[in-house]
């Protein structure tokens, strides 16, 4: 079996994987300015996807264009999502080069897409894949590809903790030769209840002084985490942004969430911000928490709430996630101002960074590679991936991290 790394080697965003010059695993876009794609956009026979994140699928609408139809398979909740940011993108983006698919490819995607559940094998290109649980956002898989004499298991992003949304990943299958990531090989997460503790504690400080708290969390997975907090402890919140119909949207999707009712419950505790007559501005003085996108602060229903919140310091505003270099979150947290909406405005109101991760941290990766001690590990998806090939050699894995472009044989 050759496996040629056309993204995600090396670094994070988007991750491609070409077997064999036929069966495509993933084809993702990697969020900067310019956006970037894949190093090649490949003819496959079948394209298989592990997850609804950007980074994953933001691509694939690129591959049905002229007289290309390769099936696509994924979980159902992985195509709605692929589906929202393909609509998200051409948005952001139709029309330039900065999106290189047109809303005819998207259209496309829906007459290929074959969506299956987890431990139902399914034929892709002359290959047995089957998904198993992730355990990283709904509908996020593990895929193990067989060819009849070698299995491959691609982790893709995964998480070995429960998280209120899912399940962790408890999913071993036997495999010839692992593709992991390693987002947070270098890492130790605190425990998700010492962090979610911690969140509640001082959101609920803040309202109970008078004032509001604006939580940016991401659409997909972050902000349902955030509304099931919310309900748990019962703080009074607002969603917003493309996080209300990826709720909604998950919502039909029972068996891919970790406790079905617990959702529904968030989703009526919620209220649902629909931006009519000024209806963002008015609650930002309700003693409640706004939990919207964008989660690194840099577009979204989040560039009306801040500057009406930043002058207050009894106000806060809660980072959910890593914050990438660059981005205003970012420069918030490290200088306490950012520019918003293409205005620096510095900020009054409290920052804070809360680290509810979606990936298994390094002792997770240990953990979850300890049941691939004697197969090849291909370390991918992560900002040090040679570093921690080296790691995983030093404690006695024949672990290597290919670079971009590089095709690798396994057996
Ligand atoms: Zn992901």
């Amino acid at each position: 079996m050759d496996v040629q790394f056309l993204g995600g080697a090396g670094e994070i965003g988007r991750s491609a994987i070409l077997i064999d010059e036929s069966l495509l695993l993933d084809f993702g876009m990697l969020t900067d300015s310019p956006p970037q794609f894949p190093v090649q956009t490949p003819s496959p026979d079948a394209v298989v996807v592990s997850h609804g994140h950007l980074d994953h699928v933001g691509t694939i609408p690129a591959l049905v264009s002229g007289d290309a139809r390769p099936p696509i398979h994924w979980t159902p909740p992985t195509y709605e999502l692929a589906m929202t940011l393909a609509r998200d993108t051409l948005k952001l983006h139709g029309g330039t080069v900065n999106c290189p698919f047109t809303e005819t490819n998207v259209r496309r995607v829906t007459q290929v897409s074959k969506t299956h559940g987890y431990r139902e094998s399914f034929e892709a290109a002359g290959y047995e894949v089957t998904f198993y649980n992730a355990g990283h956002i709904p509908g996020s898989a593990h895929v193990l590809v067989d060819d009849g004499d070698t299995r491959l298991l691609y982790t893709g992003d995964f998480h070995t903790d429960d998280q209120r949304l899912v399940a962790g990943t408890t999913a071993r299958p036997d495999a010839d030769a692992v593709i992991c990531e390693s987002t947070y090989s270098d890492v130790d997460h605190d425990p998700r209840e010492t962090v979610e503790g911690r969140f509640v504690e001082s959101v609920e400080t803040t309202l109970w002084e008078g004032g509001t708290v604006v939580v940016p969390a991401f659409a997909i997975g972050r902000t349902q985490e955030m509304l099931l907090v919310c309900e748990a402890h019962d703080i009074p919140c607002y969603v917003d942004g493309m996080g209300k119909q990826v709720t909604e949207m998950l919502g039909q999707y029972p068996e891919f969430v970790r406790d079905a009712d617990a959702l529904q419950r968030a989703k009526s505790h919620a209220r649902f911000v629909t931006g009519k007559d000024g209806q963002r501005k008015r609650i930002t003085d309700q003693k409640a928490a706004i939990v919207t996108t964008s989660g690194m602060l840099s577009g979204g229903p989040a560039m009306t709430y801040i500057p009406e919140i930043r002058g207050n310091p009894m106000n806060k505003i809660t980072m959910t996630g890593y914050q990438v270099e660059g981005t205003p979150g970012r420069d918030l947290l490290e200088t306490g101002s950012a520019e918003i909406d293409g205005r620096i405005m510095p900020v009054s109101a409290r920052v804070e960074q809360y680290d509810f991760s979606a990936h298994a941290d390094r002792d997770g990766l240990f953990a979850y590679l300890d049941s691939y001690r004697d197969t090849p590990v291909l370390v991918n998806h992560g900002d040090r991936c040679e570093a921690f090939a080296t790691t995983l050699r030093e404690d006695g894995y024949d672990a290597t991290a290919p670079e971009l472009g590089a095709t690798v044989a396994i057996q």
